[in-house]
């Protein structure tokens, strides 16, 4: 599992989330994953997309399909 910083496609604010392989469908990369800012000033959910090392390859404000967990970002 790692730590990720990055920023809300929404909102633009800076987030953390922790991610595993396990979150991820490994049969094909970057791979999608759903990242829920859990904060009430935001509360909504975009795409990240990961490499085979958990990287963020892009990210889309949209719920791309794909994804298998949706992950809440750490307060
Ligand atoms: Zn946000």
């Amino acid at each position: 599992m790692v730590l990720r910083f990055n920023s809300c496609p929404h909102c633009n604010a800076r987030i953390m989330f922790r991610v595993s392989l396990e979150d991820i469908d490994t049969s094909k990369y970057p791979a999608p994953v759903y990242i829920l800012h859990d904060d009430d000033s935001c509360g909504k959910i975009s795409t990240f997309f990961l490499d085979s090392l958990l990287r963020v390859s892009y990210k889309e404000v949209e719920k791309k399909p794909g994804a298998i967990k949706t992950i809440k970002t750490i307060k």
